[in-house]
């Protein structure tokens, strides 16, 4: 049986490295991102290596954008009953230059994001007794200056995981969290550029500190998510891991 599964904030980075993974693993991908033209064409290139795979436009924390893409994707790929929730923006600051519009966007596409595809979702899970939500979290949910809208709403992710979990176990269904570490993505990049570093540099003074002596990339995480949305990872629920090549002090 083919499972369908939706991955926010696919188009690139950590969300095309998942939704790639799970094609591979069989299941029928919806990769959904602000730019659905971008989501398309790495759904396109999926499709290509013979996997079931379609991009559409969304924004996360939009409530009628997150139902219309749902319904879009329920339409072409059948019942949702994976979740993948990776969409993910940073608006760093320090506290007393941090904006309202900032701690506001960061809140919404995370928390506000999560909250409404998992509520869009369910429905079609609880049906088929049977579901997978994985979080997209982050190692700076332990604290990270200069990121209290990044952190709270990445700390946030994981309490509202562990409550889903207590939720919705009853219908079998698993809700876990991933906290990446450092991953080469846009966004690592982004930020090496707004500290106005250059991102090799940046990158070697992080890796030094990484256990196994590397940066994470995109299938890092994805190989993660293909654990937690097993079929025998059903007795795997509420649980928070951190792929960040080694512990997290
Ligand atoms: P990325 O390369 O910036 O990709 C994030 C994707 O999310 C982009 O395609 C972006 O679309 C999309 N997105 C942003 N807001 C959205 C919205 N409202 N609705 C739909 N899609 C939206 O980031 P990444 O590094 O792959 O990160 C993926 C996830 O991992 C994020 O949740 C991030 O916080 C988390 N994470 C990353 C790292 C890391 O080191 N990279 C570490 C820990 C956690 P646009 O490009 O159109 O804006």
């Amino acid at each position: 049986m083919t499972r369908t599964a939706i991955v926010t904030g696919a188009a690139r980075g950590i969300g095309a490295g998942i939704a790639r993974r799970l094609t591979a693993d069989g299941f029928a991908v919806a990769l959904l991102d602000l730019d659905g033209e971008v989501a398309e064409g790495v759904a396109a290139e999926l499709r290509e290596s013979g996997a079931q795979a379609i991009g559409l436009s969304a924004d996360v924390s939009d409530p009628d954008s997150v139902e219309a893409a749902v319904a879009e994707v329920a339409a072409q790929l059948g019942p949702v009953t994976v979740l993948v929730n990776n969409a993910g923006i940073i608006r760093d600051n320090l506290l007393h230059k941090m904006s309202v519009e900032d701690w506001d966007s960061v809140m919404g596409v995370h928390m506000r994001g999560a909250f409404l595809l998992a509520k869009a979702t369910q429905g079609f899970m609880v049906e088929a007794k049977w579901g997978r939500i994985v979080n997209i979290s982050s190692a700076s949910a332990l604290g990270n200056r200069g990121q209290a809208n990044y952190s709270g709403a990445k700390a946030g992710l994981q309490g509202f995981t562990k409550a889903l979990a207590k939720e919705l176990g009853r219908f079998n269904i698993t809700v876990n969290a991933i906290g990446p570490g450092f991953i080469e993505t846009d966004m690592t990049r982004a930020t090496a550029e707004r500290m106005g570093q250059d991102f090799e540099e940046l990158k070697k003074v992080v890796v030094g500190a990484i256990p196994v002596g590397r940066a994470g990339q995109p299938e890092d995480i994805a190989a993660a998510v293909a654990f937690f949305v097993r079929e025998d990872a059903s007795f795997t629920s509420g649980q928070v891991l951190y792929v960040a090549g080694g512990p997290l002090n």
